[in-house]
């Protein structure tokens, strides 16, 4: 399988103005392929959007340009971000940098790939379930998902808007603080974007003591854990953390409940994404003709170039929207739950701490058996989606066969305090 990380190369758009202070003055980036630059293909990972050009630059990438980043390339992504393998692009693959025969997880694999393989300064991606911090677990590298709109959307591709969540990868916290600085803010042209109320991540990221914080790690999701390797390692890490001064402690979340985010997620995720993705019939714009006047037989003929992937998840949407609408509605119910249910527990702790999945990165022969989808700690990541918490995945141990990172998320509109303890726990990195 030949590894394909990088899309279109990118240059700096030079009707852009850039700023005059420029924080990010010739750091070099990757911008996954569902974000959009003006006049080079932007294509979602997806075939029936191979060269196709769209008109206007995302916010993104105009912020960071302004900014004096340096743009190098656009990223390949599981198609329209609906993935988690990096396996699933309708433009090959892309592998684990550390060991070709791993995946390097999705859906923001490219990005990924070109932070831990060190090609770029920092990496932007996408995260409505968990396509950043996922990978950036299997490939041990810090990633940050920031409060749902508090980076505006303008010119990513949607799935699922009100779990989209701008999000990126880069050499340590400090330059994510520092993107957050850059990135954050209403933008008229998104209207569900918002303001971060925070200012000045970078300046105050060490303004922090670790005595003032309160960790808590969710016990009946630890006891769902399968590789005991990843266990072991996360106790050994609290242990040290107690000693050195954190204020750690154990709280509850009601498994039941939660545990049927591998459900809800899936549902509305779904739902949301065969909606978003309707106009991608190629009639309108994009890369196949119509032949024949029987719309039916030439919609099957043109979404039949859909990786498997995104063919499973409309059939699923298909099936809740014909025969299982009260699903869907359940699904939204069950949503405000976890967000009761987080919001009472940031009343009672600063951060929650805990390993970002149960499994180390899975072999590609077994990508698809591996990820069974029983176990909460699957993807209990998206919970922080379902309630828009910032979330950061912070490695510990660098070991590249084995990466062990943790997840650090705080109650929403607590992006700062996310940051910081990150900072501190970067420290602990070997
Ligand atoms: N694991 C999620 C999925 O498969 C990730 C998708 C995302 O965050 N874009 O849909």
């Amino acid at each position: 399988m030949k590894n394909n990380p990088r899309l279109s190369p990118l240059n700096i758009d030079n009707k852009i103005k850039k700023n005059k202070v420029q924080p990010l003055k010739n750091m070099t980036f990757a911008l996954k392929d569902n974000f959009a630059v003006r006049n080079i293909p932007t294509t979602g990972g997806t075939k029936l959007l191979e060269n196709f050009k769209i008109t206007y630059n995302s916010t993104v990438y105009e912020k960071l340009i302004k900014a004096g980043a340096k743009p190098i390339t656009k990223a390949n992504l599981d198609e329209l971000a609906m993935g988690f393998s990096g396996l699933t692009s309708g433009f090959g693959v892309v592998l684990n940098p550390y060991d070709g025969s791993k995946i390097i997880g999705g859906s923001s694999s490219g990005s990924a790939y070109l932070i831990a393989n060190k090609e770029v300064d920092f990496s932007i991606g996408s995260d409505t379930g968990d396509s950043v911090r996922k990978p950036a677990w299997y490939v041990g590298i810090t990633a940050f998902k920031p409060t749902w709109g508090i980076v505006s959307r303008y010119g990513l591709f949607d799935f699922s808007p009100s779990w989209d969540t701008v999000g990126w990868f880069s050499k340590n916290v400090d330059d994510s603080a520092l993107l957050l600085d850059v990135l954050q803010g209403k933008d008229e042209k998104d209207f569900t974007s918002l303001n971060s109320r925070e200012k000045d991540f970078l300046k105050d990221i060490n303004n922090i003591k670790k005595e003032d914080v309160k960790l808590g790690y969710i016990k009946s999701f630890l006891d769902d854990i399968k590789d005991k390797d990843i266990l072991n390692k996360f106790n050994d890490l609290i242990l040290k953390l107690k000693k050195d001064g954190f204020n750690i402690v154990e709280i509850d979340l009601d498994l039941k409940l939660f545990k049927t985010i591998l459900t809800v997620y899936r549902i509305i995720s779904s739902v949301n994404g065969f909606s978003s993705n309707s106009n991608l019939t190629s009639f309108l714009f994009g890369n196949f003709e119509l032949e024949n006047d029987e719309f039916k037989n030439e919609i099957t003929r043109i979404r039949s170039n859909f990786v498997y992937e995104v063919k499973k998840r409309f059939l699923l949407s298909s099936e809740v929207f014909l025969n299982k609408k009260n699903l869907y509605n359940k699904a939204r119910k069950i949503r405000h739950l976890y967000i009761n249910a987080l919001s009472d527990l940031f009343a009672k702790i600063d951060a929650i701490i805990m390993p970002p999945a149960g499994n180390y990165a899975p072999s590609i022969k077994d990508a698809f058996n591996a990820v069974k989808y029983n176990s909460i700690m699957d993807e209990y990541l998206g919970i922080f989606n379902a309630n828009g918490s910032p979330s950061l995945n912070i490695p510990i141990l660098k070991n590249i066969e084995k990466p062990f990172s943790v997840n650090i998320a705080t109650a929403p509109f607590n992006d700062k305090k996310c940051l910081q303890i990150g900072k501190l726990l970067e420290k602990y990195e070997r």
